[in-house]
């Protein structure tokens, strides 16, 4: 077992690094106040494939193995967790589903424009009835010829204001909603598809995450991915994916606020001296430094996992759950040590702390997860 990154890595690290320092850097702050997505980042991204991260290179994506991912996931959200979540949405449950459950002809159609960032990927499961029950889903798809119409209301969209492209899901049998459901891929110009208003957010509040509506959607039969039914498949598929992305996220902004900690700590002296000379100081050090140690193995098992063809579900499961956790740990902690300034908006850590805990809600909420985990100890043969 070889723990040292290899060069693969340490390139796509520092690669992205110093763009996200560069580019999003000294509008971190900013676009988290005004909650303003940033489009001119995205010009800049696209070109460098950050919209086509996994996907095969015959569409234009950059074929990354899932540890590059997930380090490109990790170094943007260090610095902007909004535009992390933007990325790990868009590459992992927009693009991914078509790149797996695609015909040639839907991959053809609607991928070269995704990964050129110019349609922005969208996953539309959540409804007012439907959170953690995905089975809830109240949108309809009714057949018309060669046709579907689509109405409902979508809730709580990562990108819905910026998104091109979305993935809607529906039924298509109101008196068999489980086994009729299906993944409607509905692109932004579309007649009878609307953007809602943006959620006013606690954090992550330069994604303009928003509700989506669908009056009268028409689209034709070859925007539907797999069969009627096949709905609930492609969507845990998707969040086992997703799951992977989310924990990367979460470990970029718990990296942030340890970074920005240890500096603080051997800055700021009170009674004379470093608050880092002081041992409860250095306790909260040690465990946060711990924790996203043993976060960063569990999410690079995951992603080792999927490459190798093994099933990852359970393992994406445990990282997103223990990520996400460390992320609201130790950006709690990373506040107490700031003291009164970081409570301050002058400080990036009060930023880090907002941003956290929603990891452990989307994709999945924590509950979600263990479930998740415990069905998989509980089947295994003892
Ligand atoms: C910023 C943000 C972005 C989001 N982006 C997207 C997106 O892009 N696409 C999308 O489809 N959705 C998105 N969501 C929605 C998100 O996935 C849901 O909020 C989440 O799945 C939980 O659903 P809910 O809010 O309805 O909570 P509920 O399902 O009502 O859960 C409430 C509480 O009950 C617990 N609970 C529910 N069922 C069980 C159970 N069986 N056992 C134990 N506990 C349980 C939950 O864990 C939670 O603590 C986003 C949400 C936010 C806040």
């Amino acid at each position: 077992m070889d723990f040292n990154p290899c060069m693969k890595h340490k390139v796509v690290r520092k690669a992205v690094r110093m763009f996200a320092e560069a580019e999003l850097g000294p509008i971190a702050h900013d676009i988290d106040r005004d909650a303003r997505f940033p489009w001119e980042v995205v010009e800049k991204m696209r070109p460098l494939q950050f919209f086509g991260l996994q996907a095969p290179r015959a569409y234009g994506g950059a074929e990354m193995d899932s540890i590059s991912y997930a380090i490109a996931i990790e170094e943007v959200s260090r610095v902007s967790a909004a535009m992390g979540l933007c990325l790990t949405v868009h590459n992992s449950v927009g693009v991914y589903p078509i790149v797996r459950f695609g015909t040639e002809e839907q991959k053809r159609r609607f991928l070269p424009a995704m990964t050129r960032g110019e349609r922005i990927g969208a996953f539309c499961l959540t409804e007012a009835n439907a959170g953690s029950d995905a089975g809830g889903v109240e949108t309809t798809a009714v057949r018309d010829g060669s046709d579907f119409v689509l109405n409902g209301t979508k809730i709580f969209v990562t990108n819905g204001g910026c998104c091109g492209a979305a993935l809607i899901f529906a039924i298509t049998d109101p008196q068999n909603p489980q086994r009729s459901a299906g993944v409607f891929v509905v692109e932004k110009d579309t007649p009878g598809f609307t953007v809602g208003e943006i959620e006013d957010l606690c954090g992550m509040r330069a994604n303009p995450v928003s509700s989506l509506f669908l009056e009268e959607c028409r689209v034709p039969e070859t925007n539907l991915l797999g069969r009627p039914g096949d709905g609930i498949r492609i969507g845990l598929t998707a969040l086992d994916t997703g799951r992977i992305g989310v924990a990367a996220q979460a470990l970029g902004i718990a990296q942030a606020a340890f970074e920005d900690t240890v500096r603080y700590s051997k800055e700021r002296q009170q009674f004379r001296k470093p608050i880092s000379s002081f041992q409860t100081i250095q306790n909260y050090l040690a465990d946060m430094t711990t924790e996203i140690d043993a976060s960063r193995l569990l999410l690079y098992r995951a992603c080792a996992m999927k490459d190798s063809g093994r099933p990852f579900g359970a393992e994406a499961a445990m990282a997103k759950l223990y990520c996400s956790a460390t992320a609201t740990r130790v950006t709690n902690l990373a506040v107490q040590v700031h003291g009164g300034y970081g409570y301050s908006k002058e400080y990036d850590v009060e930023r880090y702390f907002r941003d956290a805990k929603v990891t452990e809600i989307y994709e999945g909420t924590s509950e979600i997860q263990r479930m998740v985990i415990a069905r998989a100890v509980l089947a295994q043969r003892t």
